[in-house]
């Protein structure tokens, strides 16, 4: 009885290698989604297989297979993948490559002397994409999709340290939508909603890939403006003011025109932490609302 014939059915990658890394055994799992038939690899080395595979990481876990019989998890977190494989289907788009969880096992002669690496080969991009998707939203907002306050937090500590190690430049914009209480009372909270959305549409056409629209709270937003000193950041925003000021606001019949008020601040040597740029910003926006609102203003 060839009890090998079972490896060809399982729903995972198979791949037997000697110690010299040559393939001795590939199963349907692995040709199947890698395109390559075993006719081509056994007898092959793994490395000159799969260039990628050369690497000092790759090597040191294979040696501790081999010279001390240990199980290596390659784990997807870490690695992506270890055979690269196109994904296909539902997941086109997340992943290119299908994401992998990988063990390398010994496998011992008559039980004693190690003398083949078996990997196994788990494909978990589903799984990936899952988690992907709860972490993005555990930093969104349900409502506009903007960025939400915890994000804010952990970037603003990172993008500090950042500006204070390497000198970089960073401001921050802090928006308040005027008189909003009003749009709502007028129009209904659904519409006070959809326009926050259009909001958040418009400032985000503005800012470039690297800047980050945040919702600090209900109709309160701030923009964190990588690369970008003081006059710059005044220049997006009065853009920022402007549009939103000029634009259209259609919900249902009605044309509604609403205004922004807008605190910028740069980093700066007076600033000595991520809380102190928010409320510098802050004092800005409260300058821009008693100047009238619509405007805005820096500290
Ligand atoms: P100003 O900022 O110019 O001083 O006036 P305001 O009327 O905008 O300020 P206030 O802070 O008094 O009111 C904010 C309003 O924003 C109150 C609340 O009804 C509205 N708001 C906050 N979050 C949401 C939301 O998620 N949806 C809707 N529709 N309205 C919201
Ligand atoms: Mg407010
Ligand atoms: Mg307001």
């Amino acid at each position: 009885m060839n009890f090998t014939q079972v490896f060809d059915m399982l729903n995972l990658g198979l791949v037997i290698l000697d110690k010299d890394l040559h393939i001795q055994y590939w199963n349907n799992w692995m040709a199947t989604h890698s395109g390559l038939v075993k006719e081509n690899l056994i007898g092959r080395n793994l490395l000159d297989a799969f260039p990628n595979l050369d690497n000092p990481i790759f090597a040191r876990s294979i040696k501790s297979v081999l010279t001390f019989g240990n199980y290596y998890f390659f784990s997807q977190k870490l690695h992506g993948y270890l055979f690269p494989m196109k994904t296909s289907g539902t997941f086109k788009g997340e992943f290119q490559m299908m994401q992998q969880s990988c063990t390398a096992y010994p496998i011992r002669e008559d039980n004693k002397r190690i003398s083949h690496i078996c990997i196994t080969v788990q494909d978990v991009t589903e799984i990936a994409r899952y988690e992907k998707a709860l972490i993005e939203m555990n930093l969104r907002d349900g409502l506009t999709g903007a960025y939400n306050r915890r994000f804010l937090t952990m970037r603003l500590a990172e993008e500090f340290e950042r500006h204070r190690r390497y000198s970089r430049s960073l401001s921050l914009l802090m928006l308040d939508l005027d008189y909003f209480k009003k749009i709502n009372d007028a129009y209904g909270h659904q519409c006070g909603d959809y326009i926050l959305k259009d909001v958040c549409d418009t400032i985000s056409s503005i800012l470039r890939k690297v800047d980050l629209l945040i919702r600090y709270g209900g109709e309160e937003f701030c923009c964190l403006l990588p690369e970008t000193d003081l006059n710059a950041a005044l220049k997006l925003a009065e853009r920022i003011r402007q549009s939103i000021a000029e634009k259209d606001f259609l919900y249902n019949d009605d044309k509604i025109h609403i205004t922004v008020s807008i605190g910028v601040h740069e980093f700066r040597g007076d600033i000595d932490s991520s809380d102190t740029l928010l409320r510098k910003a802050d004092e800005g926006l409260y300058k821009a609302k008693k100047a009238g609102r619509n405007k805005v203003f820096s500290v």
